[in-house]
């Protein structure tokens, strides 16, 4: 039972995280509870603005009534419902006295009618009625469950923003500017901001700002709560702005005169009075330091760009720059990070990169809310391996949290909560238990073998990065580690590792796999992840530039460093070596060359390697799909890297979250090449590996285990829910879909489709068991 509902609530989350308005939110919410329930009609009705019931989304009803039923409070069973705030359960509703006919509803046919409020919090915000053909299909016993459900609906509409359309929601207006012509001010308010959930947990702590990455552009007018305490935090940043230049002039090794002198008039400006009373006065009126600051410098860079003067003209940019020190001080920029993690902690910033994220690792880090950021960036996927919840996409995020601030982060819808209410506390907290409980249930399957309900049987691996890692490949059962991206621990580095000092890490990465094969994987950087020791050129497309096997082909010393010292540890156990972003027959005969070479280097050195070590690539760009069959000659496996190929095949950049919408492996153009290249590898017998972000999809998963591929790689997490889902497929089943899906156009259509598919697999988990009939 329990299961049932965490599942429901968490889709409920996932709908409010995908769709946008309330009108879609609630189609989508109706329709899940219909069918996962086997209800012949799920509605609901919210309050109007004229106080009135109005239909807002229906199952069941016809879709004209959307809109048109409206009635007061007084009136019908759904009032009445209000009218008492409990749940009414009643049979045969024609002959109930509060029954209301609505010509054309075709509510007619309905034996049963149950209506529960939906309220949150005090507030009431309609009634969800749930009406069935059959006259026991629904019984008091069943009241429970549904007021749950009623109550997530409730709380997904009053915080995932879809009654914000409504203005139902709006937190408390702050003073009013001083002058009407200023711009109005954001009321500071406890509320929610929404973002893509992309690390899934929920995650609780203060707001930290991450240094480096917020300038002006994301500081907004805000109210302040405190405007004391703002001044003595305005006057602390100037105190350490200006003892920040005064080292600076000090320490005036490798400054020319000039600079120094640019330094010194900075300090000049910093000591004038005028300039932090005008923003004293700003914070007096309410403001926060940070968006009394941003206003003021706005003002003075304005009027020095007035000036006749190109000197002084020129001077605005000093105000940009000083204003700048000023904000990375009151934002806390010079404070030590270690220092900032004495609580728990959850990071806000503009994006994050993955180097910073290695580095900021700690104990204490809990959570990451992102203003941009991509679904499968590799910021992404270490939040995710790190099991840190993340959000990203969160653009308004600095309009309404401010360093210090209590949040709780669901990094599966994507809501991030400002100072949360203790309702919205405690449920989460109640979800937090539950979860785990359900990760006790899914780890009776640890030992078992991922099979389909007709007995195929899937290799299930993880991708992994980092030595750490290991520890989820077996808390989570991983049958082999299909991806071992070794550029992470480069990462935070502060040179490339010797061959002695990778060898040594990969033997014990190969020691703790405990006999699992182990997908080494050559270094690859570039794109969104570069190495402070290396010098990338700044690129206008850095996923169409210089990355990966591009990299190591060009860095030859070394390319040949690494495959030296994942030679050495071949012998350990079972290891194979793979090179990421092929795009030519060229580059693979290099690199096998290479290999040979390497091989003979230790060969002569007297130092034991696996002379068959199992070569294989990426195919994660569209050049190697078209030529795979010539591909396929020169290599043992091949792995799709889902996440570059959707990328490279729909030209949508994976980290820019202006076109994440546009990012979907269900695009018919992704399930057909895919679907392509594991025939062929199949038909050739090459072992094809499925890996990348999408495979750790279950809708994704069936259709590619339906494809044929009977091996995928996900972040160690998703292995168990994977598991427990391909048990109840039948492959026989999934083909079928898979045919039926390859004759759609339509992402949108195939979409729907799989839904549908998915939750008639899970079906048989759903309540009541005793389905009606439609
Ligand atoms: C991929 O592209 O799918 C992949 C697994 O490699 P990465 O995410 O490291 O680019
Ligand atoms: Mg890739």
């Amino acid at each position: 039972m329990e299961r049932h509902k965490i599942r429901l609530l968490a889709d409920i989350s996932a709908v409010t995280a995908e769709t946008r308005g309330t009108e879609e939110t609630l189609k989508r919410i109706v329709d899940l509870v219909a069918k996962r329930f086997h209800v012949d009609v799920c509605s609901v009705y919210l309050l109007n603005e004229a106080e009135e019931l109005e239909l807002k989304a229906t199952i069941g009803l016809r879709q004209p009534s959307v809109g048109a039923i409206r009635m007061k409070k007084a009136e019908g069973l759904t009032g009445l419902v209000l009218e008492k705030m409990a749940p009414l359960l009643v049979v045969d509703p024609p002959s109930h006295e509060r029954y209301k006919h609505f010509a054309g509803s075709g509510e007619e046919t309905y034996q049963t009618f149950l209506g529960l409020p939906l309220a949150f919090h005090q507030q009431v915000l309609g009634v969800l009625v749930i009406q069935t053909v059959e006259r026991d299909a629904v019984s008091e016993a069943d009241i429970p469950v549904f007021s749950t459900i009623a109550g997530q609906i409730a709380a997904t509409l009053a915080y995932g923003g879809a009654l914000n359309d409504l203005q139902k929601f709006a937190g408390k207006d702050g003073p009013r500017p001083a002058s009407g012509k200023e711009e109005q001010k954001r009321p500071r308010r406890s509320g929610i901001v929404r973002g893509i959930g992309v690390s899934r947990g929920v995650a609780e702590g203060r707001a930290l700002y991450l240094r480096g990455t917020i300038g002006f552009e994301q500081i907004h007018p805000a109210q302040s709560r405190d405007p004391g305490l703002e001044l003595q935090r305005l006057d602390d940043a100037f105190r350490a702005t200006r003892q920040e230049m005064a080292n600076l002039i000090e320490d005036a090794t490798g400054l020319v005169h000039q600079e120094q002198a640019i330094l010194e008039a900075h300090q000049m400006f910093l000591s004038d009075k005028t300039f932090r009373n005008d923003i004293r006065k700003r914070i007096h009126q309410a403001y926060t330091a940070e968006s009394a600051l941003k206003h003021v410098v706005g003002q003075y860079v304005e009027r020095f760009r007035a000036m006749e003067d190109p000197y002084l003209r020129e001077r605005s940019s000093d105000v940009e720059d000083i204003g700048r020190r000023v904000l990375r001080h009151l934002l806390g920029s010079e404070t030590e990070p270690v220092q900032a993690f004495r609580e728990a902690t959850i990071l806000i910033g503009t994006d994050i990169s993955p180097m910073d994220l290695v580095r900021l690792r700690n104990e204490q880090l809990k959570g990451v809310v992102l203003s941009r950021g991509g679904r499968t960036s590799h910021s992404v996927i270490l939040a995710k391996s790190f099991e840190i919840p993340m959000v990203i996409g969160a653009s308004d995020l600095f309009e309404f949290i401010q360093e210090g601030d209590h949040l709780i982060v669901d990094g599966m819808s994507g809501l991030v909560f400002d100072d949360p209410p203790e309702v919205i506390v405690d449920e989460y907290r109640r979800l937090r238990n539950e979860a785990e409980a359900e990760f006790k249930r899914l780890d009776l399957l640890r030992e078992e073998r991922a099979r389909t309900a007709d007995g195929t049987e899937i290799q299930l691996g993880a991708n992994i990065g980092l030595l750490s890692d290991l520890d989820l490949v077996k808390k989570y059962g991983a049958d082999h580690i299909g991806l071992y991206r070794t550029e992470f621990p480069f990462l935070a580095r502060r040179d490339f590792p010797s061959e002695e000092e990778q060898a040594i890490l990969y033997e014990k990465i190969v020691v703790a796999a405990e006999n699992r094969p182990v997908t080494i994987r050559t270094l690859d950087v570039g794109g969104d992840k570069f190495l402070s020791y290396l010098d990338f050129p700044k690129e206008q497309n850095p996923y169409l530039g210089w990355r990966s096997i591009r990299v190591s082909l060009d860095m030859d010393e070394i390319f040949r460093t690494q495959i030296r010292a994942i030679l050495r540890v071949s012998p350990l156990g079972d290891v194979r070596i793979m090179f990421p972003m092929i795009t030519s027959v060229k580059e693979v005969q290099r690199v096998m060359v290479i290999l040979a070479e390497e091989k003979e280097v230790l060969r002569s050195r007297g130092v034991a390697y696996d002379e068959k070590i199992p070569a294989g690539i990426m195919v994660e760009v569209p050049a190697a799909v078209r030529i795979l069959k010539y591909l396929l000659n020169r290599v043992d496996f091949v792995s799709i890297g889902t996440n570059d190929l959707v990328q490279y095949i729909l030209a949508v950049d994976r980290n820019n979250e202006k076109v994440a919408s546009l990012y979907d492996p269900l695009h018919p153009a992704v399930i057909e090449v895919i679907a392509e290249i594991v025939a062929l590898c199949r038909l050739k017998g090459k072992t094809v590996t499925i890996c990348g972000e999408a495979a750790s999809n279950p809708v994704c998963g069936y259709l590619f285990v339906a494809m044929g591929a009977d091996r995928l790689s996900m972040n160690a997490a998703a292995i168990p829910v994977m598991k427990d889902f391909l048990r109840k497929v039948s492959l026989k089943e999934a083909k079928a879909t898979l045919e039926r899906i390859k004759t759609m156009d339509d992402t949108d259509a195939i979409s729907e489709h799989m839904a549908a598919v998915i939750a008639d697999i899970q079906r048989e988990e759903t309540y009541p068991a005793r389905a009606v009939h439609r």
